[in-house]
């Protein structure tokens, strides 16, 4: 049997009510994925969808976005969706430069807003 596809999602701040909403709504294509993804936003997305698999980090800001940055730098993560909130200003910003960098890096898929989001998730296949 084929591997199951990784999925990481991370939502920063106001951005996680849309990470829920989104994960609910792709409800069956992810739940023939695992989902790993920074504690609370994890804990929103399994709330919402409480089929998924879902693997919780650390919170990001105590190191789960680094746990999921190792995860893509061992290329176990088939995509990446990350919703930084726009509206905050700059707490998160080590955090979301060392995780696009490594995306880029390892040539990983990476969606930073929905409309990527809905694009990729389908093509990854
Ligand atoms: P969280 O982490 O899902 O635990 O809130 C994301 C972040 O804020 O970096």
């Amino acid at each position: 049997m084929a591997e199951r596809r990784t999925i990481a999602l991370i939502a920063h701040d106001k951005m996680k009510d849309e990470m829920a909403e989104f994960a609910s709504r792709h409800r069956q294509f992810l739940k023939d994925c695992k989902i790993v993804a920074t504690g609370t936003t994890g804990g929103r997305v399994q709330d919402a969808a409480p089929d998924l698999d879902v693997t919780r980090m650390k919170s990001g800001p105590l190191g789960g976005d680094q746990q999921i940055g190792a995860m893509i730098a061992e290329k176990k993560v088939a995509m990446l969706i990350f919703f930084v909130d726009p509206l905050t200003p700059m707490p998160h910003d080590v955090d979301v430069k060392a995780l696009m960098r490594l995306a880029i890096l390892y040539d990983t898929p990476m969606a930073l807003n929905r409309a990527t989001a809905e694009l990729l998730l389908p093509a990854i296949g």
